[in-house]
């Protein structure tokens, strides 16, 4: 077995500890990945302090972590896409069952058996449970593993394998490009992403924030417009004018705002997950025949081609490097929208 070394949190109110545990010998498909940069995702912290524990309670302890980036240092017998030395990468899933039409069709994420999810859940053989990135190394199928180009900063690479795939995924889906009019809700760690990579497909997009002093910052990141949402008159004037419009806000909030600024047969995509079920009026989506869907992350192939055409538009995520010592505060001024605009744990010098 290999020794590993974390950073747990044993209850919903409990601080993150030190915290050894064991992962599998690296088998004929296996990597072993020494971590060196995980990204804070606010699933992190929803699933650290339980806040869905009515549809998925949290297994304690936990060691969180899908946003992971760091360098093959072991490769089984068979492995054939990792070398030793090769920067690769960890999203929100290690394994599935390989044989359901989903995990054929590359939405392994969608496993009919329930995927094996980085943390907080179990390995296929339900019994052994996962531990994320907040720690020093993983061991994964090589198939289930991300092949990353970028070299230099790798901080910024952590982020895209959860924030850039949750993004890029609907984006892609409902087909944004030039000559469209994008929202996207929330400028934090999903909503930088969606940012960047909408403006990199070419579409013209307003950021709509509850604060004010990111307007600076999301031009800087290529938005056109930026709309301050604690005022409604700001949106009045909008109404009816969007293609598509990307919720990604993580705290309880009215959601038929953003469905009144779609134009007709307009989408809007939530990829938060708010503690409170949301009410949505139909009217609103009935009037202007209106889609409201849902996206989650995204599956090995389309993380890859995520991770592909990032390299190839030179984006990464702005970050701000931490040591594991700073994980509650970090979660703390994550909670209060006070990231700029990914924390990422140092785990190379933990
Ligand atoms: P984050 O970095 O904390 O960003 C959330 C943003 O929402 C904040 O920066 C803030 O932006 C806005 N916000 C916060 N509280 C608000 C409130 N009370 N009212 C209105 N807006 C508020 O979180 P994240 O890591 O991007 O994650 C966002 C959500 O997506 C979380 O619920 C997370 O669990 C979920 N998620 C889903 C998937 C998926 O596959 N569907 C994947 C990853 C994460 P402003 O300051 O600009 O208002
Ligand atoms: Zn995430
Ligand atoms: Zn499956």
């Amino acid at each position: 077995m290999i020794q590993t070394k974390g950073y747990a949190t044993h209850d919903k109110n409990a601080k993150f500890v030190p915290f050894e545990f064991e992962r599998r010998d690296v088998g004929s498909n296996d990597i072993l990945i020494d971590i060196e940069y995980a990204g804070i995702c606010h699933s992190d912290i929803h699933t650290a302090k339980n806040e869905w524990e009515a549809m998925m309670p949290t297994m304690y302890p936990v060691v969180p972590g899908h946003e992971i980036v760091g360098r093959v240092s072991q490769v089984g017998d068979a492995v054939t896409k990792f070398s030793v030395g090769d920067v690769a990468g960890i999203g929100c899933f290690v394994d599935s069952c390989r044989e359901c039409s989903p995990c054929k069709d590359g939405f392994e994420q969608f496993c009919y058996k329930g995927a094996a999810y980085t943390y907080s859940g179990t390995y296929m053989d339900r019994v052994t449970p996962t531990y994320g990135g907040y720690s020093n190394n993983y061991v994964i199928d090589e198939n289930y593993a991300l092949k990353v180009k970028a070299e230099g900063d790798l901080a910024g690479v952590a982020p895209l394998m959860c924030a850039g795939i949750t993004t890029y995924s609907p984006l892609r889906r409902f087909g944004v490009g030039p000559g469209q009019n994008v929202g996207i809700v929330g400028l934090g760690g999903l909503g930088h992403m969606g940012v960047k990579i909408a403006v990199a497909m070419g579409a013209n997009v307003t950021v709509f924030s509850t604060s004010p002093s990111k307007e600076a910052d999301a031009k800087a990141l290529g938005a056109h417009h930026f709309v301050v949402t604690s005022d409604p008159a700001n949106l009045a004037p909008l109404a009816g004018t969007f293609n598509f419009i990307l919720d990604t806000v993580s705290a309880d909030h009215d959601v038929n705002m953003y469905i009144n600024l779609l134009g007709i047969r307009g989408t809007m995509v939530v990829v938060g997950v708010p503690p409170s079920p949301n009410t949505v009026h139909s009217f609103g989506l009935i009037f202007g025949n209106k889609t409201l869907a849902g996206s989650l992350i995204g599956g090995i192939p389309e993380t890859q081609e995520m991770l592909d055409f990032c390299a190839d538009h030179g984006i990464t995520s702005d970050v701000e490097v931490i040591k594991p010592d700073y994980i509650e505060t970090a979660y703390d001024r994550t909670i209060k929208s006070d990231v700029r605009y990914r924390f990422v744990i140092d785990m190379k010098n933990a």
